[in-house]
Formats: structure tokens, sequence, C-alpha cells
């Protein structure tokens, strides 16, 4: 018996509030009977998928080590070949730092046809949760999304351009090497007194912000714990960080914690071995 196969959906939940989903991700959770689910993807979201669909959380959790890319990808393609509507559910943007590209590579390199949904990303709507328009152009020609953490091989992106861009740096992923980053612009030539913000946690009722310079940026991850996700942003765009938007009033689905869902164990033994 021949199976109909689907093609797998790579969805971008936005960051933080699931009333950031579009109304394509949506249809496209209603649809799903797999859905595999990253960390940073609020639960609240997990509300547009049918109850018979299985969930598989596949982000880190408590500080355990991040599920492998192979895994997920063995896991994707093996639901997606018996005949599941899979839908992979990631944080912001799927092809913005989330892997999506090597996702889709992967499925298409399996013979699966595979849809993208894009979504809110983090480092253009955490911004604009506390006020700041990354590209308003009184401040800025553009802006950069980058990368706090190095390639494996320790290759990141060139600062020291960056530094003389004259645009808007939005760093994902940077809070953890701050003290890198800083020092790198630093060289670079950008001035110590560039405005920056760090924002944390945008589009949750954790929202937090902090407004401070390059050369205090380090102190105010420190000083205000500002922890993970977060986000940098250089440039004299973040002078407009509007503080008092923190933290933002609960939406109605924010509010509603998701309740839990069956559990994706027979799913992992399966695929083991
Ligand atoms: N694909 C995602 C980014 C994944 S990389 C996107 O498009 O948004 C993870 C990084 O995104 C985090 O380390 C942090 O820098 C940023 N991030 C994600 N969600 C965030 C949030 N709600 N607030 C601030 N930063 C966030």
């Amino acid at each position: 018996m021949s199976i109909t196969l689907h093609p797998v959906t790579l969805i971008g939940a936005g960051p933080g509030d699931p009333d950031l989903l579009t109304v394509k991700a949506v249809r496209a959770l209603r649809q799903a009977t797999v859905a595999l689910v990253d960390d940073l993807v609020h639960p609240g979201v997990q509300r547009y998928l049918r109850r018979s669909a299985r969930i598989v959380r596949v982000g880190k959790r408590g500080g355990c080590r991040s599920t492998p890319q192979a895994f997920i990808e063995r896991l994707m393609i093996a639901e997606a070949q018996r005949g599941e509507r899979v839908v992979r559910l990631k944080g912001g943007d799927p092809f913005v730092f989330g892997r999506g590209g090597e996702e889709a590579d992967a499925l298409r390199a399996a013979g699966l046809a595979v849809t993208v949904i894009s979504g809110l990303t983090a480092g253009i709507a955490g911004p604009a949760a506390v006020g700041i328009p990354v590209t308003d152009r009184r401040h800025a020609p553009g802006v950069a999304l980058v990368t706090g953490h190095g390639k494996d091989d320790g290759a990141g992106p060139d600062w020291a351009a960056l530094a003389r861009s004259g645009l808007t740096l939005v760093v994902y992923m940077g809070v953890a090497r701050a003290e890198t980053v800083v020092q790198a612009l630093t060289d670079g030539g950008l001035a110590p007194g560039t405005p920056a913000a760090v924002v944390s946690a945008a589009h949750t009722p954790r929202q937090r912000a902090r407004r401070c310079t390059l050369c205090t940026l380090c102190g105010a991850v420190e000083a205000e714990a500002l922890a993970s996700p977060a986000l940098l942003v250089i440039g004299s765009v973040a002078d407009l960080a509007d503080l008092s938007l923190c933290p933002p009033a609960q939406t109605e689905a924010g509010a509603q914690a998701a309740v839990p869902r069956r559990q994706s164990a027979p799913v992992r033994r399966r695929l083991r071995g």
C-alpha cells in the first residue's frame, strides 16, 4: 500500500507571545499530526494543535544538552515518511539563526517537500517591543542581524567591518559573550559611548530592557541579571528604548499555560538504534 507523503512545514512561532503567530502558521498547526517543538516556543502555541497531535519537544531544557540536530532531522524524516503531517516549530523565524536552512536541506535530500512559514524574528520584534525601531532612518541606514557565537571553527562576524558600517547591530545569542563582542567592536573603532540596549525575554511577561552604552553594556547585563534569551542592540536607535514598556500586559493566549500533552518517549525510542 502506498503512503501519501506530505510536505514538512517549518514554522516560525515568533518570539514569546503566542499571539504573534501568523494566521498561516495557525492553519498549518491545525492540520499537523506530529509537531517537533523548540524550547523557545511558548507552550501556548500548542493550543492550536489537534488534541491527537503528537508533540516532541526537542530543545534545551533546564541546562540539559540540546537534542542533537541529526536526531531531529532523522525524526522529522521518519515521521514524514510514515505519512504523518509534520510541523517543525521554531522560535522567531525558522531561517534566522534557527537552523531552518539545514533542516530544509536534510528533508529535501530525503526526497521530502518542505514548506516554510516565516515568523517574526526576535531581532526585530524584540527591540520593537521596547520601542526600538531598528532601521529608523534618522539613526541608521539599516540593520545587521548577527550572532554573538562564533561558528565551531571559531569564525564569527567581522566585528571591525560592523564597527565601521554605521548599521544598527542586533546581536543574537550575545549575552554570554558580551565582553568579547564589546571588545571586538571597540577594537574595530566603535566609540565606547555608542548607545546600546539589552532586551531580554521580549514579548513575555518577563520582558526586560536596559539602556546603556557600549562600554557599560557588560555591567548592565550583569547588574540586571538580564538572562537569555536576550539581544544586544548597538547603535543610536537604542536610545529610543522606552523602559515603561516592560513588562507588557499579558495577552489572553500568553496567560493560558499549556496543559501537559502526550509525551514523546515512544517516538524517541522508535528512532534510537
Ligand atoms: N530563530 C530565532 C532566533 C534563534 S537564536 C529568531 O528568529 O528569533 C536564539 C536567540 O534569539 C537568543 O539567544 C536570543 O538572542 C534571541 N531571542 C529569541 N527569543 C527572544 C526573546 N523573546 N527576547 C529576546 N531575545 C530573544
